[in-house]
């Protein structure tokens, strides 16, 4: 294919995938004048629910990948675990962003770590575990550990954590003997994420690194303002995410997640080739949000380097807030009071649109805006009360 023009406003812009990250880029795309389309199976995906078009089949079926072929001038993606051969496929038509090949690294935790040694960038010591021998061979220094699926994990699932070498081969069992990582357990002080955008001529723009707590493994609030990391950090972690992005030759919005441990070293995590729950508050505290940079980056359209107007602070709204109105746990799910927390000076509400509430599943986010970091502070503490969210 020869380089491929900008397309501009007016085209039908593809999506893989139905989830809320789609739903956004949907949203974003929609705002800047572009028509949509997703392809997801289920009826009621949240993308699909708002776009103009929803092709409701499985990421490998032949009509659905077609159907988007005709449809669309260029497609992306929302969810790591499409089959990279279907945005292969897809490619040899039109500009896919990102490519099959930067997706099927950050698909497969083994490739991922592998790729950020050829970096030279810095993650936690680890082992890949796919035969009964690795197993026994793996060393000491890495226990404790966390043992992860190298495939197909989020938001901590397909992950045990284990102290010696009897747990770490129990672990293996429950998990199916699949083609696992080891990783040692690091003692982290906190942890931090970024969100670049790498445009098809190489050009790359970041938005601020932010600063991320987890609960049981899900991402629970993000702070991001002037001092929220040292900036050492700061500029380590740009770095890093820089030479990540460079070394895929990725185009797209890539978010890289790090570990910061107790010593101030930064590690890297894992990488996300798409928006990230952690980039949120760019829709309310930026003037370019992550979903926009998608929208950029995949119809070749100039990336100007966002800026932050507003300090703010993200509260994930997990199904849980849903069983524990007002303190109290309840068996029927009862939506929070959205009207006590929208007095709030501030807030903006972001919901995905989920018919059913349930624990764990990501409902929903609240994006916090203020003129200051210690009005954004309470007003978030607050609207965290308020909702049955633990203060942070
Ligand atoms: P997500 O979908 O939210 O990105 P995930 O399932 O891919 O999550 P990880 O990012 O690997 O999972 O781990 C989830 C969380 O578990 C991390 O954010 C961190 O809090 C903790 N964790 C993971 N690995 C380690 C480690 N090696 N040492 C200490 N804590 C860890
Ligand atoms: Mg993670």
């Amino acid at each position: 294919m020869s380089a491929p023009a900008t397309i501009l406003p007016g085209a039908t812009l593809g999506v893989l995938g139905g989830g809320q990250l789609g739903r956004m880029f949907v949203q974003s795309a929609q705002a800047m004048g572009y028509f949509t389309a997703v392809l997801d199976a289920d009826p009621t995906s949240p993308a699909g629910l708002v776009s103009h078009h929803h092709i409701r089949t499985g990421y490998e079926d032949r009509e659905g990948l077609e159907a988007l072929r005709r449809l669309c001038a260029a497609v992306t993606t929302e969810f790591e675990n499409v089959p990279a051969a279907s945005l292969n496929q897809l490619a040899a038509h039109m500009p896919v962003s990102p490519a099959g090949s930067a997706v099927s690294i950050a698909q497969d935790r083994a490739a991922e770590k592998a790729h950020f040694v050829r970096c030279g960038v810095p993650c936690a010591p680890y082992a890949v575990i796919e035969t009964e021998a690795q197993l026994a061979a793996v060393s000491p220094s890495l226990l404790p550990g966390i043992l992860k699926t190298a495939r197909m994990g989020y938001d901590g699932k397909g992950q045990v954590r284990v102290k010696d070498a009897a747990e770490l081969a129990t672990a293996w069992q429950q998990l199916g003997r699949v083609a696992c990582v080891l990783e040692k357990m690091l003692p982290l002080a906190h942890e931090c994420s970024v969100i670049v955008a790498r445009g098809r001529d190489g050009s790359i723009v970041n938005l601020p690194v932010q600063r991320n707590l987890h609960r049981d493994g899900i991402l629970a609030v993000t702070e991001v303002y002037e001092g929220n990391l040292p900036a050492a950090q700061v500029e380590q972690a740009l770095a890093a995410a820089k030479s990540v992005a460079d070394g895929l030759d990725y185009v797209g919005v890539l978010c890289v997640e790090f570990f910061v441990l107790q010593d101030g070293m930064l590690v890297v995590n894992e990488i996300a080739p798409r928006p990230h729950n952690s980039g949120h508050y760019s829709q309310n505290a930026c003037d370019v949000s992550q979903f926009e940079l998608q929208v950029r980056c995949m119809t070749g359209l100039p990336l100007t380097q966002p800026r932050q107007h507003s300090p703010s602070i993200m509260l994930n709204l997990l199904g849980d807030l849903w069983f524990a109105r007002d303190g109290k746990e309840s068996d029927q799910p009862v939506a929070p009071a959205w009207d006590q927390v929208l007095a709030l000076p501030g807030c903006h509400l972001h919901l995905y649109g989920k018919r059913d509430a349930k624990r764990g599943r990501k409902m929903g986010h609240l994006n916090v805006t203020g003129a200051t970091v210690e009005q954004v502070r309470a007003t978030a503490l607050r609207a965290a009360e308020i909702l049955g969210i633990a203060a942070f």
